[in-house]
């Protein structure tokens, strides 16, 4: 039976009469609602969601939210976003922040690049030229023939974004520059963003734990990151499990939104991390609490080395027939030493012995572990509390909480990693995990989740094509060559400086606003650019890199893509892109850009793609185990699958804790001792503190014993420590102009951020504007006065496009000097120069 509204209220009404119930209608204006018939606000309200679309996509920024979103769609314009809470893990539902909820208004941003333009005025003027897509396309095409043929090919270098954020439109940048032989940067290294420690010690480009691993812990220390910041749709999970009972601690120097949000933090002396990291280490160990089985079986620490110079003993320099690549370690039972099996439980963990080679000599040599314990000596809690500024009693306490508390974990950011000896900070944490048996294990671990690199398949295929006929892997291939050497190269520790190492003259900015985020902005602006002969930008925005280019070709937005997958190191699951809306203006997708490109340039047929559907089933086909049985059409209907992992919640390094595989380094164990003749050159076989390069009142870049007799002249000079940092408010410079996001971020301009006390010493006030400087460049904003910076330090959130700073640029102050542990190698984005941005020093004045 089905009853009229009309019925309804009358039935209604006279029950509530017959209840003698109350009624705060008079009996004319319920007349009025029951008898007229005309409605039609009614129908305007119904019609309002009439006609809509949903379509379920995702974000796509740096950030490793790679959150979902509901686009709604009515007639072809999006009128908002909403969360569709529908990860199969519920921990991960909803996930999302202002920035994705507001993402539509950027599509519509007055900001947007309409079409293809050509610079004809000065470069960064803002005269421009509309020109049509074929004149911009055939103009690129022939100055890329001219410049290639007069400085060499791979002298057009690509500058790609980081590809998880977008594989097939980011990957297709790496094709592009690998079909057509050109050269390509590096970015996570170059971000500041790679966590060297990890390839150092553990062969791998980084390992990290997906956020619901946190739900395992029993301590947690979130160390060098704002995580309440920068990881806003999982930072619940820090305080779930303070509401399950378990102890969060923050190290860090600022009292940021992250300190405000755990139950100790620890204020550290910035680019002093890594000493107290070691001086938790002296504690573990002089107080037992040591996981033995675990740094016998799983790490270095059993590995014989060389008392005479230093480096492993390998089974070449005692058995006539022995194995090259074999490590030794001392048998207890055979009493000699062996080569060393994985996992074995017979080295001897600490010791000195004699070792007789084999030309009858003999050696002394110390297992790894023992000379790991003698370096800690030089770590007791007083001693590190003068370096750090960390009281010696909070040093011993959380030492014996962490190590105490299986499973314990870090979860570290790119705050240890911005600096000179990051590197060494990094396996100073390592090395507490390690100690105290928390690698491996759910709960445990180092995360660093910094910028995302990680794309949960293997892309050779789609990045590097095959080429027909010749071996299997006979590829195309870009040449590699650094951005920190483009910026600040050549060195004299390069590695492959001969091969490597040549003056760019093209810059194809493929993402990631280059010439806005880059750090060194002073050298890339005064030394780089005049040398480049030209500068290519596709861009959705008017962003720094494209005011400053040669050509701007309109790309579209995420909303308007036909498809795309994405993926990141926060969560397990491989997710589709789909575009909701027709590209606006003239804009065109990166794939169809460079298919056009290369047909310009002779290599179309190589390069082959100009959608993104056949890139997509190539990915997935060629991706390897992790993504075995997930296919373009599975990923349509199901939009986000989880990726085949040995773990769930993945923890890293499960199988190598259980001796079912070795790790990937040479000795095929946790590699806290390194024997490369640069580590030992400069005395970092092992995790030590040293002094920041630059930002230290002590002696740059020194041993604690040498650094506390010395000054450093800089900082006579510049006496303050310069901080440009991430924001809540933006993805590095994505959404730095979006009206909605900006309205809430203080005064919407950049502002430089003091001590009280350093403003009053500079006869500064809060509003005032101040210019902070060094050898390198300044930037110029208005003063905001916070005891949450700490004495000594200037802070300004980053992200700003050039054309809203004042004067200066945040970055200018900036400078990579390039550290030569981190050039033994070149691995592109695995192990090279790693940006020590943080390690600045600037002085403010009112200006
Ligand atoms: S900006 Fe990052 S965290 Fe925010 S919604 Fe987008 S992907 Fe998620």
């Amino acid at each position: 039976m089905t009853i009229s509204r009309r019925q309804f209220i009358k039935g209604s009404l006279s029950v509530a009469a017959a209840a003698g119930l109350p009624f705060s209608l008079n009996r004319p204006a319920l007349a009025a609602l029951v008898e007229r018939k005309d409605r039609p606000w009614e129908d305007g309200y119904r019609n309002l969601f009439k006609g809509e679309r949903k379509v379920r996509t995702i974000n796509m920024p740096n950030c490793t939210g790679s959150c979902a979103w509901n686009v709604i769609v009515k007639d072809g314009i999006v009128l908002r976003v909403e969360q569709p809470l529908d990860y199969p893990d519920d921990e991960y539902n909803p996930r999302g922040c202002m920035k994705g909820a507001t993402y539509h208004r950027r599509v519509y941003s007055p900001n947007r690049v309409k079409f293809p333009m050509k610079r004809i005025g000065p470069r960064g003027a803002g005269q421009w030229q509309r020109i049509s897509w074929d004149e911009a396309l055939d103009f690129i095409a022939s100055e890329i023939k001219r410049i290639a043929a007069k400085y060499g090919q791979n002298t057009i270098w690509v500058y790609p974004p980081v590809p998880a954020t977008g594989i097939v439109k980011q990957g297709a940048g790496f094709r592009f520059a690998s079909v057509n032989g050109f050269g390509i940067g590096t970015f996570y290294n170059w971000y500041g963003d790679l966590p060297l420690a990890h390839p150092i010690t553990w062969n791998v480009q980084t390992e990290e734990h997906e956020f619901k691993d946190l739900l395992n812990t029993k301590y947690a220390i979130i160390w060098g990151s704002d995580m309440l910041q920068t990881r806003m749709p999982d930072a619940h999970f820090f305080t779930d499990i303070r509401a399950k009972g378990v102890k969060l601690v923050y190290i860090a120097p600022y009292f940021d939104p992250t300190a405000s949000a755990v139950d100790e933090w620890v204020r550290v002396r910035p680019g002093t991390d890594g000493a107290l990291a070691l001086g938790m280490c002296h504690v573990v160990v002089k107080r037992g609490l040591t996981d033995d089985n675990h740094l016998l079986k799983t790490t270095s620490g059993p590995l014989l080395v060389r008392n005479d110079n230093q480096k492993y003993l390998k089974a070449t320099d005692v058995l006539a027939d022995g194995d090259a690549k074999a490590f030794m370690i001392w048998d207890k039972a055979a009493g000699k030493a062996m080569p060393d099996t994985y996992f074995s439980d017979k080295p001897a963990l600490t010791g000195t012995f004699d070792v007789t080679l084999k030309d009858g000599k003999k050696v002394g040599c110390s297992t790894a572990h023992t000379l790991l314990l003698k370096k800690l000596e030089d770590y007791d809690p007083k001693t590190v509390s003068e370096i750090t500024g960390v009281p010696a009693d909070v040093i011993e306490r959380i030492a014996v909480e962490y190590a105490s508390a299986k499973p314990a974990s870090i979860w570290a950011g790119t705050g240890i990693n911005h600096w000179y000896h990051g590197d060494l900070i990094g396996r100073a944490t390592i090395e507490l995990a390690c100690l105290t048996g928390n690698v491996g294990v759910n709960g445990g671990g180092v995360s660093p989740w910094a910028g995302q690199y990680l794309m949960r398949l293997n892309p050779t295929d789609y990045f590097f094509p095959k080429k027909e006929g010749g071996k299997p892997d006979d590829r195309y291939r870009a040449v590699p060559l650094d951005t920190a050497y483009v910026v600040n190269g050549p060195t004299e520790t390069m590695a492959n400086k001969d091969k490597l190492w040549r003056q760019i003259r093209c810059i194809w900015a493929a993402g990631g606003n280059l010439l806005g985020e880059a750090s060194d902005q002073s050298n890339l602006t005064r030394k780089v650019l005049p040398q480049i002969e030209l500068i290519v930008s596709p861009e959705i925005e008017m962003s720094t890199t494209a005011q400053l280019a040669d050509i701007v070709l309109p790309v579209v937005s995420w909303f308007e893509l036909p498809y795309d997958i994405a993926t990141t190191p926060s969560h397990p699951y491989i997710q589709l892109a789909e575009g909701s809306i027709e590209p606006m203006f003239e804009a065109k997708t990166d794939i169809e850009i460079y298919y056009e490109m290369c047909k310009r340039l002779g290599t179309g047929d190589i390069f082959k793609f100009n959608r993104p559907e056949p890139a997509i089933e190539l990915l997935l086909e060629t991706g390897g185990p992790q993504v075995k049985g997930i296919t373009f059409e599975r990923l349509k209907k199901e939009r986000c699958i989880k990726v085949n992992l040995p773990s769930s919640p993945y923890a890293s390094f499960t199988e190598e804790i259980q001796g079912k595989k070795k790790f990937k380094t040479a000795s095929g164990r946790q590699e806290l001792y390194k024997d490369e003749d640069r580590f030992i050159q400069y005395g970092e076989q092992l995790p030590v503190h040293k002094e920041p390069h630059v930002a230290t009142p002590y002696g740059p870049s020194k041993v604690w014993s040498e650094a506390k007799k010395e000054r450093n002249p800089l900082y006579e000079k510049y006496p303050m420590v310069y901080h440009a940092r991430h924001t809540r408010w933006s993805v590095h410079s994505s959404w730095r102009t979006t009206e909605e996001v900006l309205k809430l971020d203080d005064i919407g301009q950049p502002l430089l951020e003091l001590n009280p006390v350093d403003a009053a010493k500079r006869g500064i006030v809060a509003g005032d504007w101040a210019t902070a400087y060094n050898e390198h460049g300044f930037v110029k904003a208005k003063v905001k006065l916070r005891e949450s910076v700490p004495p000594g330090a200037v802070l300004i959130y980053f992200g700003w496009q050039r054309d809203q700073i004042r004067e200066g640029h945040w970055n200018a102050l900036t400078h990579n000097d390039i550290n030569p542990i981190h050039e033994i190698y070149f691995i592109p984005n695995v192990w090279g120069p790693v940006s020590g941005h943080f390690d600045k020093l600037c002085e403010v004045k009112k200006s």
